[in-house]
């Protein structure tokens, strides 16, 4: 049966007693209703321990041909068959961009900024608007923890060229400031990269301190050297009350291309078998230890759990867990 206007209307009329149907014939013959332009808040809401977490949404952007970007060292028939049996599109994709809002009731930590207001007109850019949505100000964040220096990261640092979180220090791992601000990557490919850390990063040096593997943002919230993505790429661990979050930040950068196929070549990995190494080191502990964790580029809220499956893992997007 094919699926027309007409008989989907059948379908829903047919369970419809006498006394309904008169109703629904009077709404279908009503003047056409504008759909709302109006971008929805986006943010999403839990408590772990005594820590309130906010994923906030930057947004969402569509890029043509995944297979340019993930398993770039498999046929491209190859990524499209994996594609196909996920039900996605296999000439387009969507990425989300996901910052995290920790209140540990005496800091407010905001994990990476989104894309900022270069990206506004593409649809990104919205983690300001989302972080005011969900109740708080931008004067309020005590802490910028930056994962790693890449544009989508870092670009909400600045807001009309002052500090967008103007009573925030900043926390980034020494040996990813160290390369993406150093002068040597002039002419090579990540030039563009550094210029753009020149331009949001570097300003506000004097108020950065630099983080090492297993050492604290505040009590409860430790870092963990993840190398690969970028050189210098750290994750998070959070832990409260007895119970844990990861911020697996882009040690995955899609949830079924990268955590299915972990070993497949991603173009964004600075380097590429160093972050396959480590995307499994990652999730394999994430998969054991069946900790909740939130990937920036997860499917918007961003947050779930991976089981091991084959020579990857399973995305499992959280419904209910994280709120009983
Ligand atoms: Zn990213």
């Amino acid at each position: 049966m094919q699926f027309t206007r007409r008989s989907m209307f059948k379908l829903a009329t047919a369970g419809l007693t006498s006394l309904a149907a008169p109703q629904i014939l009077v709404r279908a013959a009503q003047a056409e209703v504008p759909m709302s332009a109006t971008m929805p808040a986006a943010y999403k809401r839990f408590s772990l321990g005594e820590f309130e977490i906010t994923v906030l949404s930057d947004g969402h952007r569509i890029v043509p041909g995944p297979q340019k970007i993930f398993g770039t060292n498999q046929t491209e028939e190859e990524v499209s068959a994996l594609l196909e049996s996920n039900y996605l599109p296999v000439d387009k994709m969507q990425f989300t961009f996901a910052p995290t809002l920790v209140n540990t009731g005496t800091d407010l930590i905001l994990f990476d900024t989104g894309n900022g207001e270069g990206g506004r007109e593409g649809g990104v850019g919205r983690t300001l608007s989302n972080l005011k949505a969900s109740g708080y100000t931008p004067e309020q964040v005590t802490v910028v923890v930056l994962t790693h220096l890449h544009g989508d990261h870092i670009g909400g640092l600045m807001e009309s060229g002052a500090p967008a979180f103007p009573n925030a220090r900043y926390v980034t791992g020494q040996t990813e400031y160290d390369f993406w601000s150093s002068e040597d990557r002039i002419g090579t490919g990540a030039e563009n990269g550094h210029k753009g850390v020149v331009g949001k990063v570097v300003p506000l040096a004097d108020k950065m301190s630099f983080i090492g593997d297993g050492e604290s943002v505040v009590s409860g919230i430790t870092a963990m050297a993840a190398f690969g993505h970028t050189p210098g790429h750290m994750i998070y661990g959070l832990e409260s009350g007895g119970r844990k979050l990861m911020l697996t930040a882009d040690s995955a950068n899609h949830f079924v291309l990268s955590l299915q196929r972990p070993d497949w070549e991603v173009a964004f990995d600075t380097d590429k078998a160093m972050a396959a190494t480590t995307r499994k080191a990652v999730f394999d502990m994430v998969a054991t230890d069946r900790l909740a964790f939130v990937g920036y580029h997860m499917p918007f809220p961003s947050v779930g759990y991976v089981e091991k499956a084959g020579e990857g893992y399973r995305f499992i997007p959280e419904t209910y867990q994280l709120d009983l």
